[in-house]
């Protein structure tokens, strides 16, 4: 294990009717309140009623930046920007999914920046401050409730960014299960599948001695194995619910990979099919980690193993290890076929056309990515062939 410091200020409020819990929580920052949200849903289901009443009885003089795209760019964090400057804002609270949440960690710390905010996402320039944020999540997937990282496109580029800031940690975030039983069934699909992915690159890694570690991956991606099918068919049960939207924080909040690096260039293929194709995130996932597994195998076929027989349940006996690896790959495959999840890039009608244009992006930032195996642009062009 190595070295490390773990520190998260993020308070984690949970549970039924928590969002009352805004009259405690942001008289604390001030008056002026930035409302960030997205295309509409909160409108339909009530809760954005909810949250303005809340903001009017405790007499907060509130501002409204509505339509975060799922993938969010960056001229709408620049609009929220010139808000929070314009308006002297004190406090933005998102209402929303991971689009919205990191929408709003940009424009919080756009604001307190002489820097174009697109500098700071590429990491040209550093983030030195942010105003104060929260959430209400409306969504279990990303982890975005409880960690530092922002993910950003710029659609004159062509180009979708992974950032994050010490600054970037929402002040609070507040979780009510009942605010996800309206999140439709293929948004719930790609959120079990990214929270699934975020285990997953965590667990690829050479580290000894990371026991506990494993045990908590493995009994995320073993907890999401054993809900996910169950909610699909019950999407307004709260435990099932709850049970899933804690997974989705659970994995993506650095509780689970202290101590080592995980590998995350199944995400840096994603993010390029993305700034190509604007799919969600969930369904290019789904798509790319198993090729990605398959591609990578050889790096330390124990790993493979290790989850084959812990989380799928391989019988290891009489085969050998990469037999025993492949069967593993392929459950996971199995799994996410079983609950509908794409499975080739066809799928979202991408062809051969675009492969060259994704793979330049997977290396913008780096000529290689990835921890546990190295990749380059060949390895790009070899997994995205084998995803068509
Ligand atoms: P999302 O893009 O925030 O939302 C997807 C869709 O779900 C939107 O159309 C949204 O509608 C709808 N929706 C959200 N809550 C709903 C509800 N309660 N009822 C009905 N519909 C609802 O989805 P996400 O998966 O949470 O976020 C994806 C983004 O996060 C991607 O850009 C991805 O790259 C990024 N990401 C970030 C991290 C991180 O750590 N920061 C990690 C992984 C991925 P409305 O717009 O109308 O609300
Ligand atoms: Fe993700």
């Amino acid at each position: 294990m190595q070295n490390f410091t773990y520190y998260n200020p993020t308070k984690l409020i949970f549970g039924k009717e928590t969002v009352t819990k805004l009259k405690d929580e942001v008289p604390n920052y001030g008056k002026k309140v930035l409302v960030v949200y997205g295309g509409g849903s909160i409108k339909r289901n009530g809760l954005y009623d909810e949250v303005m009443q809340i903001l009017n009885d405790i007499n907060a003089e509130v501002f409204e930046l509505p339509g975060v795209e799922p993938n969010p760019r960056v001229t709408t964090v620049r609009k929220g920007i010139d808000i929070c400057k314009k308006e002297k804002i004190d406090f933005i609270l998102a209402v929303g999914g991971g689009s919205t949440i990191d929408c709003t960690k940009a424009i919080a710390v756009g604001s307190k920046s002489e820097h174009d905010i697109w500098d700071i996402v590429t990491k040209k320039a550093q983030a030195e401050d942010a105003l104060p944020f929260g959430t209400v999540l409306t969504l279990a997937a990303t982890g975005s409730e409880m960690n530092a990282g922002s993910v950003i496109t710029n659609w004159e580029t062509n180009e979708k960014h992974g950032w994050g800031s010490p600054f970037s940690y929402p002040q609070f975030s507040i979780l009510d299960p009942v605010n996800t039983f309206t999140v439709p069934k293929d948004q719930t699909i790609y959120g079990i599948v990214d929270m699934m992915s975020h285990a997953l690159e965590h667990y690829f890694h050479h580290e000894k001695n990371t026991i506990l570690q494993d045990y908590m991956v493995e009994g995320i991606l073993r907890t999401v194995i054993e809900t996910g099918p169950k909610l699909l068919n019950d999407l307004e049960n709260y435990e099932l619910r709850s049970t899933i939207l804690y997974s989705g924080t659970m994995a993506l909040n650095g509780m689970v990979n202290m101590g080592y690096q995980g590998d995350w260039a199944s995400h840096n293929l994603e993010h390029a099919v993305s700034a190509v194709h604007d799919i969600p995130h969930g369904g290019g996932l789904a798509i790319l980690f198993p090729h990605w597994m398959e591609h990578s195998l050889d790096a330390n076929v124990g790993r493979f193993k290790q989850l084959a027989v812990r989380v799928f349940n391989i019988d290891e006996n009489g085969k050998s290890d990469r037999e025993v690896a492949l069967e593993g790959i392929q459950a996971l495959r199995d799994f996410w076929n079983s609950i509908d999840a794409p499975s080739r890039l066809a799928d979202y009608d991408i062809t051969e056309d675009t492969i060259e244009e994704m793979a330049d992006k997977t290396v913008i930032a780096n000529p290689t990515f990835g921890n546990f195996k190295k990749l380059t642009r060949e390895d790009a062009v070899a997994i995205y062939k084998a995803s068509l």
